[in-house]
C-alpha cells in the first residue's frame, strides 16, 4: 500500500534479522554452538524489549518487571520439560492448578453460587490462553444446549464488541454468533440482545471489560435475561477479570460482573494478562461442576490405553502452571491491589490530560483502558503522530480511534505526562496532516463494502501466511 511518502509496508518488516544472521532453511548439518545461539537470541530479545520497556506500548506487557520475569523463569525452568498430562509424575502440577483455581474462584466470588443453588459449586480449568478458555466455554454451551434443550443449530447472542476469539470458536464449532450493535456508551444493548434470542440460543456473551473500549457490559441485566430464558451467560473477563476485582476493592465504581450475579454461568480470566504470569495460561470458570463436565473428554477404547483430558490441549508444560502459581502467591492480594492502584492513578492522569484536549473524546466509562476518538480530526492521524514518537496504540474502528491499555510499564514516572503532551501535539498534526491517508489507519473507508471486507480478510490471511515464510 503506497502513500505520498512512497511505498510502505502496512504490516511492518517481518524479517529484520535476515541481514544480520544466517537464514536457516534446513537443519544445520552440524549443530550450532550454544554460545552462538545465545548470542543471536540475546541480541534479538534485547532489540525487541526496547520497543516496550520505555512504557510506551499499550497492553501486551502487563507486568514488565524484568526481575519478576526472571523469578518466573526460574520457577518455569524447574518444570519446563514436565508434561502435565502425566499427573502421576507431577502431583505438584495438580497442587498448582487446583490452588490457582481456588484463588481465582474466590476473586470472582465463586462462593456465591451455592447460595443460589446449594447443588452448585464453582469449578474451573486451566487453559493455554484466553482464546482456549473461550473455545472451551463455547463448546460447553453447545453441548449443554444439545443435551438439555435438544438444540441442534446452536446460536449465541453477543454485543458487537465481543472478542474475535468467540467468533473463531463458533467458526470451529459450527455455531452461529448473532452480533448486536452496542449502545452510545459502547456497552451491550440488553433489549436489542433480547430481541435476537431464538429457540436455538444456548447462551449470551458479554465482556468485563471489552477489548476495544475497556467498558464493562451491563452483566447484571444480562444475568436477569439469561435466567428469564434459561440460557447460559458467559462473561469474558480475559482482560478485566484479573484487574477489575482489585479496582473495585480500591473503591472505584465497577459494575458487578462475576458469580455474585445468579445468571452468570461462566467467566474466562487471563492469568497471562493482569495475573502477571508468563504467556500461555488462562482460566475458565463455570457456575457448576455439571457444566464443567461437558468440557471434559474421555475415550476408553483406545489401544494406547484410557485417554482423558479436561481441555483442548493434550501434552502441556507443567512449567507454565508452576509459574502461574508462583506469580499469584508472590503477588498476593496486596501486590495485586498495589498494581491496580498504580494503574488507576496513571489512567486518571491520562484522562485528566485528555479532558484538556477538546478535540479528543474518550469512548465509554473507562477504567484501566482508555479508548480515544475525535469528532473533529481523524484520530488515525493523531495515532500516526504519536506512533512517530514511539507510542504503540491499538487501532479501533466503528468509530475510528485507538486505545491505550494501561499496564505496569506505564506507571513509571513521567509516562502519563509525556503521553498527554504527545497527544496534544498529535491533534495539532492531525488538523493539517502533510499527506492524505493516515498510515496507521489503512482500514479507513476500505472495509465499508462487501468486496472491501473480503479483500481485507484475504489480505489478513496472506499476512499470517507470511509469518511462516523465512524471507
Ligand atoms: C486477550 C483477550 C482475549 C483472548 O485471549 P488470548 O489470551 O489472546 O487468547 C479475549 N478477550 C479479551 C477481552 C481479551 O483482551
Amino acid at each position: 500500500m503506497a502513500d505520498e511518502q512512497g511505498s510502505i509496508n502496512i504490516f511492518g518488516d517481518l524479517h529484520p534479522y535476515n541481514k544480520l544472521f544466517d537464514v536457516i532453511t534446513k537443519l544445520p548439518e552440524k549443530g550450532m554452538a550454544e554460545a552462538e545461539v545465545l548470542r543471536q537470541i540475546t541480541y534479538m530479545s534485547q532489540e525487541e524489549n526496547k520497543k516496550w520497556q520505555g512504557g510506551q506500548c499499550s497492553g501486551t506487557m502487563y507486568h514488565g518487571g524484568m526481575e519478576h520475569y526472571a523469578f518466573l523463569n526460574k520457577v518455569f525452568s524447574l518444570y519446563s520439560f514436565v508434561n502435565l498430562l502425566q499427573r502421576d509424575l507431577c502431583p505438584s502440577g495438580t497442587k498448582f492448578e487446583s490452588e490457582v483455581l481456588a484463588m481465582v474462584g474466590k476473586m470472582l466470588h465463586g462462593e456465591e453460587v451455592g447460595k443460589v443453588n446449594p447443588a452448585d459449586q464453582e469449578a474451573g480449568a486451566i487453559t493455554s490462553g484466553g482464546s482456549e478458555s473461550i473455545y472451551n466455554a463455547m463448546f460447553v454451551y453447545r453441548e449443554w444446549g444439545r443435551a438439555v434443550k435438544g438444540i441442534e443449530a446452536p446460536e449465541v447472542v453477543a454485543p458487537m464488541t465481543i472478542h474475535p476469539a468467540h467468533v473463531k470458536a463458533a467458526h470451529y464449532l459450527g455455531m452461529k454468533v448473532v452480533r448486536v450493535p452496542v449502545n452510545a456508551d459502547f456497552e451491550a444493548d440488553v433489549e436489542a440482545m433480547r430481541a435476537r434470542i431464538t429457540p436455538n440460543t444456548v447462551a449470551l456473551l458479554s465482556s468485563a471489560g471489552t477489548y476495544p473500549h475497556g467498558v464493562v457490559d451491563p452483566v447484571s441485566k444480562l444475568s436477569d435475561l439469561a435466567l428469564e430464558y434459561k440460557i447460559g451467560l458467559h462473561v469474558d473477563g480475559c482482560l478485566g477479570g484479573f484487574v477489575l476485582p482489585w479496582i473495585e476493592k480500591l473503591g472505584y465504581p465497577v459494575p458487578v460482573f462475576d458469580f455474585r450475579l445468579p445468571g452468570v454461568t461462566s467467566i474466562s480470566c487471563d492469568t497471562h494478562k493482569y495475573g502477571y504470569s508468563l504467556k500461555g495460561t488462562s482460566t475458565i470458570n463455570f457456575r457448576s461442576k455439571d457444566l464443567r463436565r461437558y468440557m471434559f473428554f474421555a475415550q476408553e477404547d483406545w489401544p494406547g490405553g484410557l485417554y482423558t483430558a479436561p481441555t483442548v490441549q493434550g501434552s502441556r508444560s507443567a512449567g507454565l502452571s508452576a509459574a502461574m502459581w508462583a506469580a499469584m502467591v508472590t503477588m498476593g492480594e496486596a501486590g495485586y491491589l498495589q498494581a491496580a492502584r498504580a494503574i488507576m492513578e496513571t489512567s486518571e492522569k491520562i484522562r485528566a490530560g485528555i479532558a484538556g484536549i477538546p478535540e479528543l473524546r474518550i469512548m465509554g466509562k473507562s477504567t484501566f483502558l482508555i479508548s480515544i476518538t475525535s469528532d473533529v480530526v481523524n484520530p488515525y492521524f493523531v495515532n500516526d503522530y504519536i506512533y512517530s514518537k514511539g507510542w504503540r496504540m491499538n487501532g479501533c474502528q466503528d468509530p475510528l480511534g485507538f486505545h491505550f491499555c494501561i499496564t505496569l510499564p506505564q506507571t513509571m514516572p513521567g509516562i502519563a505526562e509525556s503521553f498527554v503532551r504527545d497527544l496534544a501535539d498529535g491533534v495539532t498534526f492531525a488538523k493539517d496532516p502533510p499527506y492524505d491517508t493516515p498510515k496507521t489507519g489503512y482500514l479507513y473507508g476500505f472495509g465499508g463494502s462487501t468486496e472491501g471486507r473480503e479483500m481485507l480478510r484475504q489480505g489478513m490471511k496472506g499476512y499470517v501466511e507470511a509469518w511462516y515464510e523465512y524471507e
